[in-house]
């Protein structure tokens, strides 16, 4: 009898199961190590996938809980402040592998151990300033990643206790620390696993992966300062190499459009409750339909100007903190949630619950005023 894992969202991948299936049917000759990467990294997922199933980590994974229980004692009065610790995998497929930067210490000159570093910072600096939250836990949780996990691995996850980053083909993706968004949104994953806890199957796993992006996207806003309207809203720019046709792994505010290519094919992702997609695959299609309640997110922001972290993101994360939510709340019980709490938050009729309200019905998830 399997036991279940006590980590509902782990292995929660950036990259989904069937984009790296038409890379790896590829017979291109462009392409041909990022074919044999993403074969491989389908096997390598496959086996994470295992883990949460089961809740029997695979062989490669020693987790080192000795060097977590040593944390320096937090100043008085100076707020939350990280505790970074960035391993080195050194391409091999051994978690958590060395550590070569911990908090405070200055880069290493490695641009995936300092890009890991950093992301992880603009990540907890958001948390903390916006929500006041301490870390992940929020209870000052320390923030462990792993760069240069495997050979040309094609991916970053959460594992339940650390973010893993690979470092790409080279030919088609390039190393997964470059875009903050993805950094934040792997963190996310973290976050919601110890708030509502959202199962990574079906509606409850699209939102899961909504939540990331919501949180990845606002993450990179707030680290450049940037207001929703001038946000690309695109989730993983930059990891994509010159050859690939897309500008994005996703766009929250036009699901279908980030990329459309010859190796790739066209981002399936739907933009309407309408055209949401029934499939066994990608634990029910959670990288597919999260473009949903994305979409509905990124109109609500942008309807409302300034930033998105200030009305539209707040009414979210109170959401995700409530209690409210089930593990396995649906498209349809979370929209009501998000409405419920912006009317909390700023009145039934104010701008806020009104732009709020009207992006989900714009993606077909209207809420019926309450009596
Ligand atoms: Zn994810």
């Amino acid at each position: 009898m399997p036991r279940p894992s006590p980590h509902p969202s782990r292995h929660a991948a950036i990259v989904p199961p069937y984009l790296l299936a038409r890379i790896a049917a590829s017979d291109d000759p462009r392409f041909d190590v990022a074919a044999d990467a993403a074969r491989r990294s389908l096997v390598r997922d496959w086996s994470m996938l295992e883990w949460r199933i089961t809740g029997e980590p695979p062989t490669f994974v020693i987790h080192d809980h000795a060097a977590r229980d040593e944390r320096p004692a937090a100043a008085p009065g100076t707020g939350p402040r990280p505790d970074r610790r960035i391993s080195d995998a050194e391409n091999d497929d051994v978690l958590p592998g060395r550590l070569v930067r911990r908090e405070g210490q200055p880069d290493t000159g490695d641009r995936a151990v300092d890009e890991a570093y950093d992301g992880l910072g603009d990540t907890f600096e958001m948390f903390a300033r916006v929500f006041a939250r301490d870390s992940i836990d929020d209870a000052g949780m320390p923030l462990e990643a792993t760069v240069h996990f495997g050979d040309h691995y094609d991916n970053a996850f959460w594992d339940g206790e650390r973010m893993v980053f690979g470092d790409g083909d080279g030919e088609i993706f390039r190393s997964f620390t470059s875009s903050l968004s993805v950094v934040g949104h792997e963190l996310a994953h973290g976050v919601t696993e110890r708030t509502a806890r959202l199962r990574y199957q079906g509606q409850s796993g699209a939102l899961n992966e909504h939540v990331s992006d919501v949180f990845g996207a606002l993450v990179e806003q707030y680290s450049m300062g940037q207001d929703a309207e001038s946000a690309t809203w695109l989730i993983g720019e930059g990891v994509f190499t010159d050859a690939v046709e897309g500008r994005a792994i996703r766009s929250m505010i036009e699901p279908g459009t980030a990329y459309d290519d010859d190796v790739l094919g066209r981002d399936p992702q739907p933009a309407h409750f309408d055209r949401y997609i029934d499939t066994d695959e990608d634990n029910g299609g959670v990288h597919l339909n999260s473009g949903i309640p994305n979409r509905a997110f990124a109109l609500a922001a942008v309807e409302l100007g300034g930033f998105a972290w200030e009305h539209a993101g707040r009414v979210w994360y109170d959401v995700l903190t409530s209690g409210r939510l089930r593990p396995t709340s649906d498209f349809r019980a979370f929209a009501s949630e998000i409405v419920r709490a912006a009317n909390d938050r700023y009145g039934a009729t104010s701008r806020e619950a009104r732009a709020i309200a009207a992006g989900w019905a714009e993606v077909g998830l209207g809420v019926p005023p309450a009596p």
